[in-house]
């Protein structure tokens, strides 16, 4: 894996999911660019990732600025706004990020966003239910 600060993410949306995930990356070495168009969610992580901004994420040109093209990795972690998450995400694949990561809420959802090229889509609540069953019955180790 190559050295600190050659690993450049963008968290795009800073509800829970990309909150913690951004915080974990950080703690991890990662570079972590974290954007929201809430001042309030922005204000609070800016002291915590190597960078914020608060925009929208669906203006192409913001994420121009941002310079996301360069990025190794971008997550995008906006949920309920399914037509934000679509634009976004095609908006990352469009400028050729290599591993765009999306968060779906329902599998409609997570299919739309694999059809259009994303290269990991992640269900949280779906993937945590199958992981706490896991649990619940002891067989953790089948599943790590
Ligand atoms: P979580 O479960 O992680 O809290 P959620 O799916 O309930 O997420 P959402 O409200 O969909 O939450 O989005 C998460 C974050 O994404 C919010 O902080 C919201 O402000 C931000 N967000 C939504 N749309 C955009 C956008 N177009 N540009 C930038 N940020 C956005």
């Amino acid at each position: 894996r190559p050295a600190h600060g050659e690993q450049r993410i963008a968290v795009i949306g800073l509800g829970r999911f990309g909150s913690s995930l951004a915080a974990e990356l950080m703690a991890r070495k990662w570079d972590v660019v974290g954007l929201d168009e809430n001042e309030r969610r922005v204000q609070r992580h800016r002291d915590l990732l190597t960078h914020t901004a608060v925009a929208d994420a669906t203006d192409d040109e913001v994420l121009r600025q941002l310079g996301v093209h360069d990025f190794s990795s971008a997550v995008v972690a906006i949920g309920s706004d399914v037509e934000a998450s679509i634009l976004v995400t095609s908006n990352l694949l469009e400028a050729g990020v290599p591993n765009v990561w999306a968060k779906a809420i329902s599998r409609q959802h997570g299919m739309i966003l694999e059809r259009l090229g994303a290269h990991h889509v992640v269900l949280p609540e779906h993937e945590m239910g199958e992981r706490v069953a896991h649990l619940v019955t002891g067989r953790m180790l089948d599943f790590i």
